[in-house]
């Protein structure tokens, strides 16, 4: 009989940090199950919903156990919210070194996988004797320029978004300093120098596992790997896609829309969406529900309350969102027969999957591009925070299979040209050309984890890695 191999893996306290990596590892057990994982989950707060029916469905050789929870209201108030992640986790060290203690004793894991989040944990991989790896959840873009900022930061003087010419990163899109990283805007902040301190942390691990594939992303995920690049192993093991199922007895608005859709015709809706979090201000969302209504197009939309921060909702679940008090007045009445609006949360990779979803209206988190890919979905690209902006330039001007509005000076895309780029998304000639790209892009997204596929080969070479070690 096979003997069985340990894997340790701690997440990232966010959605889709979490529930990312534990799809990975249901892939990877799946896939070799003779592997078990087990995996130690840092909350904040209390768990969404949504992790927690995530959870449900994992196999029996995932074993999750969650840290102590750390309380949001014991931790500085005001500071962004990626400090707030980090900080927690830093508190929840100590009770990650005890479980890692114990599990050592009884089955020692040849190796310890963490979110692109928790890299302080890293140094537990050397006390404990394990490889070490990063399970990096954004495109191959975002860490090329992680890595390429290590550079940039020796030989420039000035903020980035004041350089007169576009960053040209190996491989990569070029695009403007402006479109960086949130966490690079300010180079005096403490979350620019958090950033490079971690970034220098990827350098020294066994391997970084990132959710992409070959053929969405040839340029950067080459130059990561080319000989003579110092970075330590990539393997490129996408599209990992979150497999969540709505099914009766689940939340009412998830069906009731799913059903909703069932009466539309083909192609025919735009989905719009902000991931597991985002918000827009309160006169930006009067003019995405103005345009919406000018374009004249049908369109599901998932709705938060307006927030002045785009991503404060990420750790606090909005359960009880009202949206007649921010929608303009007389809007929903006025859209009925062709709008549908539903609070909070939806069944995302269901409606994507739909036959009636004709476009994605998308903050540009990596999950839901790579969603929209799979499904062969063309995009409307309105980035909020974070990486997204380096996600839209790679879908609007490298893929070509998204299309970006015009942010009007005064920060808000206003109701035409939310309107304008409806249509130009939904009917037409460029309409066309969009489709038809992305739906190549949806083959080779399919074929990167077939049997002979490219991620399915990467898992592989490191499940030999791994295997000739347990
Ligand atoms: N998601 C969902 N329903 C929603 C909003 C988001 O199922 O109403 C899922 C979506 O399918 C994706 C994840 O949440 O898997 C969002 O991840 P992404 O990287 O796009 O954005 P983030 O939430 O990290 O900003």
């Amino acid at each position: 009989m096979e003997k069985t191999v340990h894997i340790a893996v701690v997440p990232g306290a966010w959605y889709s940090h979490l529930v990312s990596i534990l799809q990975f590892s249901k892939l990877l057990v799946q896939l070799h199950p003779d592997f078990h994982v087990t995996c130690f989950i840092p909350t904040l707060g209390s768990p969404s919903n949504a992790s927690k029916s995530f959870l449900q469905t994992l196999p029996s050789n995932i074993n999750c156990t969650f840290l102590p929870p750390v309380n949001p209201k014991d931790l500085p108030q005001g500071i962004p919210i990626l400090s707030q992640i980090h900080l927690a986790f830093s508190l929840s060290l100590p009770y990650l070194h005890q479980a890692l203690n114990s599990l050592t004793l009884k089955t020692p894991p040849v190796a310890l996988i963490v979110d692109s989040l928790s890299v302080e944990a890293l140094d537990l991989a050397k006390e404990f004797n394990m490889l070490s790896y990063v399970y990096f959840p954004p495109s191959a873009t975002t860490l090329s320029t992680y890595f390429y900022l290590l550079k940039l930061d020796k030989e420039t003087s000035c903020e980035y978004r004041d350089l007169p010419e576009p960053i040209q990163v190996p491989g990569c899109v070029p695009f403007h300093g402006r479109d960086l990283v949130d966490q690079a805007q300010d180079r005096s902040s403490e979350t620019y120098k958090f950033l490079l301190q971690r970034v220098k942390r990827f350098c020294s691990v066994d391997g970084i596992l990132i959710n992409s594939f070959l053929e969405i992303e040839k340029g950067p995920i080459e130059a990561l790997r080319e000989e003579g690049s110092g970075n330590p192993a990539v393997y490129p093991v996408g599209p990992i896609i979150i497999q969540t199922e709505t099914k009766s007895g689940d939340d009412v608005n998830g069906l009731e829309c799913l059903a909703w859709l069932d009466k539309q015709r083909p192609c025919s809706i735009l989905y719009v969406s902000f991931g597991s979090g985002g918000t827009l201000s309160q006169e930006q969302i009067v003019e995405l529900a103005l345009g919406l209504e000018l374009s004249n197009h049908k369109f599901l939309w998932v709705v938060r309350a307006p927030n002045s921060s785009a991503n404060d909702a990420y750790l606090s679940a909005q359960d009880d969102v009202d949206p007649s008090r921010f929608l303009p007045s007389g809007f929903l009445e006025r859209t009925k027969e062709r709008g549908m609006v539903i609070p909070s949360w939806a069944p995302q990779i269901q409606i994507l999957n739909h036959r009636s979803v004709g476009g994605f209206l998308s903050h540009c988190g990596w999950n839901s591009i790579l969603e929209s890919v799979m499904y062969g979905v063309p995009l409307i690209t309105w980035p909020l925070f974070g990486e997204q902006r380096m996600n839209a330039v790679l879908l609007s001007e490298g893929l070509k299979v998204g299309l970006r509005p015009r942010v009007h000076e005064n920060g808000i895309v206003e109701r035409v040209e939310v309107s304008k780029v409806i249509k130009c998304l939904m009917e037409g000639e460029e309409s066309r050309n969009l489709r038809k790209r992305i739906n190549q892009l949806k083959e080779a997204a399919n074929s990167a984890l077939k049997e002979d596929g490219s991620s399915t080969k990467t898992i592989s070479q490191l499940e030999l890695k791994l295997r000739n070690l347990g």
